[in-house]
């Protein structure tokens, strides 16, 4: 009998492990977006077309790459954010597995722009299918501009998976407002087809929130704020009167990191328990910030799954910050101020 066991080739390892991080459009959006907040921008612009089924655009002013890196970058596990398995307990970039940008080259068509302040050209690189199809100097201003056309054209299964375009682009809308939350200092816009769907002026973390959810929040927020050692919560609930009969607007933040928790959303809930009816739901956006060694993101790959060294001490945490912010709402109606 012959051996039987081969190396596959990169191509389809890369097209395989990239289901675990591309499952969708919207997984790119989130990706290309945490890319440019690594890069330190100021100002993100997205363009989707046909619910980004055709066209994911992601565009940013941050620091740009050499045309080696641009080159590299597509590789599997190629990343700048971590040396070794020790850095996995600091982390302080959104990204660090070096498995996006090998992921969606493995499942569409990129073009790559980018430059660096430093380089007086930039550079353009065309890659589909894992393969370098084009490398050209481009002139451009400095950042980053990445192209993903065609999502799962080698993939038909997956294609026909994906949803209906209002279904898909719920979806990169709700990836969008998570992140646009998390960093309100930055710029950031979201167009579709022919409509600017958000246009996100640099601001306070509250006017971020009323950007997003709607004016009707202006004047209906409750700053939460507890500072400790072990961790730190700020953020905004919303007055009992904004709670509503379905979910939606709950927003968790840990380290700036969107993060879906029952566990915590249970924390806020019986905080608001005697001031909103059993079957409603408080609106709130709150962030922790911890120091990452308390706190392991590597459980999933999408990070949106985080595992507390201590689970019980953040429940408590936040439960007390979210009571101490209404009972002083509560006492004096009027308080209102931005963070
Ligand atoms: P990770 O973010 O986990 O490092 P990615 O595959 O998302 O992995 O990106 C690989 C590398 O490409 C990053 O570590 C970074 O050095 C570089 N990179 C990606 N996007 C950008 C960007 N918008 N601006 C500058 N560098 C980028
Ligand atoms: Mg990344």
């Amino acid at each position: 009998m012959p051996d039987i066991i081969r190396l596959l080739p990169d191509g389809i390892a890369n097209q395989i492990a990239a289901g675990e991080v591309i499952q969708r459009p919207s997984s790119a959006v989130k990706e290309l977006m945490e890319n440019a907040i690594d890069a330190g921008a100021t100002d993100i612009r997205v363009i989707i077309q046909d619910a980004g089924k055709a066209l994911v655009q992601v565009t940013d002013n941050g620091s740009g790459m050499s045309a080696a890196d641009a080159r590299n970058c597509f590789a599997r596990h190629a990343t700048s954010k971590i040396t070794g398995i020790d850095d996995l307990f600091h982390i302080k970039t959104m990204g660090f597995r070096g498995e996006a940008l090998a992921s969606i080259a493995a499942v569409s068509e990129v073009i790559l722009k980018t430059r660096r302040e430093e380089d007086e050209w930039g550079t353009c690189i065309e890659i589909d299918n894992t393969t370098l199809r084009k490398e050209e100097p481009v002139a451009m201003a400095k950042g980053t501009s990445i192209s993903m056309k065609n999502l799962f054209f080698n993939v038909p299964a997956r294609r026909n998976f994906l949803k209906s375009n209002a279904s898909e682009m719920r979806h990169i809308v709700e990836e969008f407002m998570r992140i646009a939350l998390a960093f309100p200092e930055i710029f950031f816009s979201l167009v579709s087809g022919s409509q600017e769907m958000f246009h996100l002026e640099k601001g306070s973390l509250k006017q971020r929130i009323v950007q997003l959810l709607g004016n009707g929040y202006n004047a209906r927020l409750i700053p939460v704020q507890e500072n400790t050692d072990y961790l730190n919560i700020f953020g905004f609930a919303g007055k009992p009167d904004t709670a509503k009969k379905t979910r939606g607007d709950q927003y968790f933040f840990v380290n700036s990191r969107f993060i879906k928790s029952p566990y915590l959303h249970h924390a806020v809930m019986t905080a608001y328990q005697e001031l909103i009816p059993a079957d409603s739901f408080p609106v709130y956006t709150l962030f922790i910030d911890i120091d990452p060694s308390q706190l392991d993101v590597n459980v999933h790959p999408t990070k949106q799954e985080i595992k507390f060294t201590d689970e019980k001490i953040v429940y408590a945490f936040v439960q007390a910050a979210v009571k101490h912010a209404l009972a002083q709402f509560s006492v004096t109606p009027t308080l209102d101020f931005d963070l």
